[in-house]
C-alpha cells in the first residue's frame, strides 16, 4: 500500500457510500494542527498516511487535487 493506492481506495470508496463529504478548510487546519487527519469513514489516521481499511486521509487526497 502505498498513497496513491489509498487515494484510489479512497475514490473507490465515495462512489459506493453516500453521506460523507470533505473537512472544510478550518476542519481540516485544525486537524493538522494537532498532528492527525481524518479518513473519508472518520478514521483517526497521520495526515500523510492512511486507515486500516486503506483509505487515505483527507490531507492527501485533497492534496492530490490540488495538484490536478
Ligand atoms: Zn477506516
Amino acid at each position: 500500500m502505498d498513497a496513491t493506492e489509498a487515494i484510489r481506495n479512497a475514490h473507490e470508496w465515495f462512489e459506493v457510500n453516500s453521506g460523507w463529504a470533505p473537512p472544510d478548510e478550518d476542519e481540516l487546519a485544525e486537524w493538522l494542527a494537532d498532528g492527525v487527519c481524518r479518513c473519508p469513514d472518520d478514521c483517526l489516521v497521520r495526515p500523510d498516511g492512511w486507515c486500516l481499511h486503506g483509505l487515505a486521509s483527507w490531507s492527501l487526497i485533497l492534496g492530490a487535487l490540488d495538484e490536478d
